[in-house]
């Protein structure tokens, strides 16, 4: 049985956040749809509401301090005190090192890094008032190394560093922090790739699943099934993990 929740999805009106928002409001929880565009979320939103759920659009840069402080206190006032937080929001700025500009590397480390840092610390408030919380940070198999990403693959090596030190924080207080990495998710971010190289999407889907052991490439529905597992009431137990949902090991 799911104990209903109120949650906020960052960088949630497209790609791996609406699907875990929809995921989250099917589950039963109410669902804060987070992203730079209000009326981008609301679009899902509509969609949650359509389908019998409660979701609320909030527009904000999670980079933002007095943004981010301001949203969520809005997602308190409208749906109740924010306990599950899912900081999906990210960017790519792909570049080899010799041509990357410290303006790529600053963006993308500020939205992942100090974006999932904001977020944690005003949630936290609400969730070590209850005595109970759920953070789930998107790192990236990206976070192994990637030719090319210098940028991402830092940011998202500091989101498993991260998503440990909140697990080691915030435990007594009832609150488990977690991460996901995933491999190749097909969504407008592996689509944006497949253009950058000159290749078409599908045929870039084509090559990418060929090297996957499952031999197809991930849908945002993979990605939300394991938030889902991660802040159910029975995961209290799992806190501080890197799951790599990639269709096969990653090391
Ligand atoms: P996406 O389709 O590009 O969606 C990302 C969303 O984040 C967009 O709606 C974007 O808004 C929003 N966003 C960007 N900067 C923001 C900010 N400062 N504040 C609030 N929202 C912001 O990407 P995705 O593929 O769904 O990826 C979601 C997460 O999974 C990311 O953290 C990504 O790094 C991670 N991931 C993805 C893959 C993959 O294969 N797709 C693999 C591993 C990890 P705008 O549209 O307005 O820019």
């Amino acid at each position: 049985m799911t104990t209903e929740r109120i949650a906020i999805v960052t960088g949630a009106a497209r790609g791996i956040g609406a699907e875990v928002a929809r995921r989250l409001a099917s589950d039963g929880h109410a669902v804060a749809v987070l992203d730079l565009d209000e009326a981008a979320c609301q679009k899902v939103v509509d969609g949650i509401v359509a389908d019998g759920g409660a979701a609320l659009a909030v527009g904000a840069d999670v980079t933002d301090e007095t943004a981010v402080s301001a949203a969520v206190g809005r997602v308190a006032e409208k749906l109740g005190d924010p306990t599950i937080l899912v900081n999906n929001a990210g960017i790519i700025r792909d570049n080899l090192l010799f041509k990357m500009t410290a303006d790529d590397w600053d963006s993308v480390l500020s939205v992942h890094l100090r974006g999932a840092f904001l977020m944690s610390r005003e949630v936290q408030k609400y969730q070590t008032a209850q005595g109970w919380g759920r953070i789930v940070n998107l790192s990236s198999t990206s976070a192994l190394g990637n030719r090319g990403q210098v940028n991402y693959s830092a940011a998202k090596a500091g989101m498993q560093g991260l998503t440990k030190t909140l697990a080691l924080e915030l435990g007594r207080f009832g609150v488990t922090a977690n991460a996901i990495a995933p491999g190749f998710i097909a969504t407008d971010m592996t689509a944006a790739t497949a253009e950058r190289i000159g290749m078409g999407f599908e045929e870039f889907k084509k090559a990418n699943a060929a090297e996957i052991p499952v031999r197809r490439v991930g849908e945002p529905a993979d990605i939300a099934h394991v938030v889902s597992f991660y802040v159910s009431e029975g995961a209290g137990f799992v806190s501080g993990q890197v799951i790599y949902v990639a269709g096969g090991p990653k090391d």
